[in-house]
C-alpha cells in the first residue's frame, strides 16, 4: 500500500457484531481486518461491505476528497468505520495510565475535597499509599489532588492524615474515556454509530 500522507494513521471506529462501538483503530489496522475477512466496512446507512465490495463501491462513492488508499491492484476509500463480523463482546481494553487519562477519570476534581482543579497550577497527583512506603503509580493508588490537600496529607496514608477519598480509585472503564478521545474531524462520520450505541451525544 502506498502511504498517501497519513491516511493509514487516520482513526477508524470499530463496531462489534452487535453494532456497539468498541474501539478506535487506525486505517492500517482496519485494512488488515478487511483483508483477513474478520471485518467489513460499515457506512452510515448501515450497509456493510467486504473489501471486494468496498473496492467496487468506492468507485461510486469517491468524490475526489483525496482519501483514497491506493495499491498497484486496488484502490478504495479509507473507511470511517468497520464492523467486526465475529466479535460479540465488549473487549477488555486496559486504559493506559497517564496524567491525561487520570484528569478525565477524576473529572478534574480533587479526590479528597472535591474542589475543581481545572487550572494546572492548582493540582497535583497524589499517591494514596505514598511512594516512600512502597505505593505504586497505578490506577488504584493514584488520584488527582489539590495542592492544599496534598500539603495536608504529606507523606501519610489517608487514614493517618484523617482524610477520606471521595471514591475508591480504580482503572477507568474504556467507554468513558473514549468520549474524550474522539478526533474532532471524525465526529460527523461517527455520530450515528455512537448514538446507536447509546453513548452520550457528541457536541460539535
Ligand atoms: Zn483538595
Amino acid at each position: 500500500m502506498e502511504k498517501g500522507g497519513s491516511i493509514l494513521e487516520d482513526k477508524v471506529l470499530v463496531l462489534n457484531r452487535s453494532y456497539q462501538a468498541v474501539q478506535i483503530t487506525t486505517v492500517q489496522r482496519a485494512i488488515c481486518h478487511l483483508v483477513k475477512g474478520t471485518a467489513k466496512v460499515i457506512t452510515p446507512d448501515w450497509t456493510t461491505h467486504t473489501l471486494e465490495e468496498w473496492v467496487e463501491a468506492s468507485r461510486f462513492y469517491h468524490n475526489g476528497n483525496g482519501r483514497l488508499i491506493r495499491s498497484p491492484s486496488l484502490s478504495f476509500i479509507a473507511p470511517d468505520a468497520i464492523y467486526l463480523v465475529t466479535f460479540d463482546r465488549l473487549p477488555r481494553i486496559e486504559v493506559v495510565f497517564s496524567r491525561a487519562n487520570l484528569l478525565i477519570r477524576d473529572r478534574y476534581t480533587c479526590q479528597y475535597c472535591g474542589k475543581s482543579v481545572k487550572n494546572p497550577k492548582d493540582r497535583t497527583v497524589d499517591h494514596v499509599v505514598p511512594r516512600s512506603r512502597g505505593g505504586k503509580t497505578t490506577w488504584d493508588n493514584v488520584v488527582l489532588c489539590c495542592r492544599k490537600c496534598n500539603l495536608k496529607k504529606g507523606d501519610r496514608t489517608p487514614e493517618e492524615a484523617g482524610m477520606r477519598l471521595l471514591t475508591k480509585p480504580k482503572a477507568p472503564r474504556w467507554e468513558s474515556l473514549i468520549m474524550e478521545d474522539f478526533p474532532k474531524e471524525k465526529k460527523k462520520a461517527w455520530r450515528q454509530f455512537l448514538d446507536y450505541a447509546g453513548l452520550p451525544e457528541l457536541s460539535d
